[in-house]
């Protein structure tokens, strides 16, 4: 059966990363490889936005996280980080793991990250060295407003904004450099549309001020060593040669189809799946939602499991269903990368047959219609 991705993360390969993959590998010290290299991150800037340094490490988005944490800070010192899923309570794993000790600020169940919230917590507390927020929290389906909480953050001297875009990158609107941002991670297998392994970090000049100074343990994800060598073309280790040379030509091809483009498809795509939402009377999950990934609640009478499981069966249609406490609770569609419209009406005309299958009753056809009523809106 044919399958696709739906899931937010992996996402569907694009056909020319693979073909860019597949060919025999040029040693990572020579200069055929030095120039792709170097291209690759010039590309990167590009859809970070901003003219300042990036740093890509072969390890999934996770590595760069940790690698984020053991950078900036030193055990004893405090952080604040906002959590609205899964990704967020990494974020406090990894300051627990480095002796960090986090301050959570979460907010209700499906609620972004509130940024007066932010703005209170730096103004009461000025040992806090670092914000962390997701831009989009996978998996509730949650987008925070990291602009505003970048507004915010660059006026406080001594913290520095973390941003984990590994979602929200190339989906969503994001501006590093003008938005303040001091340190955005991202990863290959989100809107890159390549396999997992690789993972992005870009670093403010706030940000390595800290760095230099932070007394954390690091030895493989350290970002000074790593800039030395980025700087040349190089990577300290044995770069993941086939991952840079699929990236390479992911980015060339978001280059030639257009960064706002694949946004703005995103973003289309995403609403066009929560009108399905509404006219198949599904509730959404999420209060503020993502481009990314759309959250939506199994109906009670209905296993989010089972649910999952029957439109891979059928269809091969592959969703993520919840994580954590909201395991079973709901699926995950994700609008990201390498995804259309017709796509889009695909995996509701599963989800509705599906449902109908379950028991829940359907008009048939009620959430393809209102996905093509919100695609013709532009
Ligand atoms: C996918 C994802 C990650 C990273 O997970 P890995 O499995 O380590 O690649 C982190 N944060 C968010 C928001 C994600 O979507």
């Amino acid at each position: 059966m044919k399958q696709r991705l739906f899931t937010p993360g992996p996402t569907e390969l694009l056909p020319e990363a693979q073909v860019a993959m597949s060919g025999p590998l040029p040693h990572h010290r020579k200069d055929a490889f030095k120039k792709i290299f170097s291209e690759t991150r010039e590309m990167l800037r590009n859809v970070f936005k901003t003219s300042g340094d990036i740093l890509v490490l072969a390890s999934s988005g996770t590595g760069a996280m940790e690698a984020a944490v053991a950078n900036l800070l030193s055990s004893g010192e405090e952080a604040l980080v906002g959590v609205s899923g899964k990704f967020g309570e990494r974020w406090v794993e990894l300051c627990k793991a480095y002796g960090v000790r986090p301050h959570i600020l979460a907010p209700g169940p499906g609620q972004a990250v509130d940024p007066a919230a932010v703005q209170s917590a730096l103004k009461a507390n000025s040992n806090l060295r670092a914000v962390f927020v997701q831009a989009c929290e996978t998996s509730t389906g949650v987008a925070s407003d990291v602009e505003k909480i970048g507004s915010i953050v660059r006026r406080f001297e001594n913290s520095c904004l973390v941003v984990d875009a590994i979602a929200a990158l190339g989906v969503s609107p994001l501006q590093t450099e003008d938005w303040g941002l001091d340190v955005v991670v991202s990863g290959s297998q989100k809107a890159f549309m390549i396999p997992p392994g690789l993972s992005f970090v870009s670093i403010s000049p706030k940000a390595w001020k800290k760095i230099e100074t932070s007394k954390s343990p690091r030895y493989y994800f350290d970002f000074r060593k790593e800039l030395k060598n980025q700087k040349e073309g190089q990577s300290a280790w044995t770069p993941a040669i086939s991952l840079i040379l699929g990236l390479h030509a992911a980015l060339r091809w978001i280059d030639d189809f257009g960064l706002d483009r694949l946004v703005a498809n995103a973003n289309r795509l995403s609403r066009s799946t929560r009108a399905a939402a509404v006219a198949l009377k599904l509730d959404q999950y999420s209060k503020s939602p993502a481009n990314a990934v759309t959250a939506l609640r199994v109906p009670d009478a209905i296993g989010g499991a089972d649910l999952v499981e029957r439109l891979r069966e059928e269809f091969g249609v592959v969703v993520a269903g919840g994580q954590g406490e909201l395991k079973g609770k709901i699926i995950r569609i994700a609008h990201l990368g390498y995804y259309d419209f017709v796509d889009t009406v695909g995996v509701i005309a599963a989800l509705e047959i599906t449902l109908k299958r379950l028991g829940y009753p359907v008009e048939l056809g009620a959430g393809v219609s209102a996905a093509m009523k919100e695609y013709l809106r532009g």
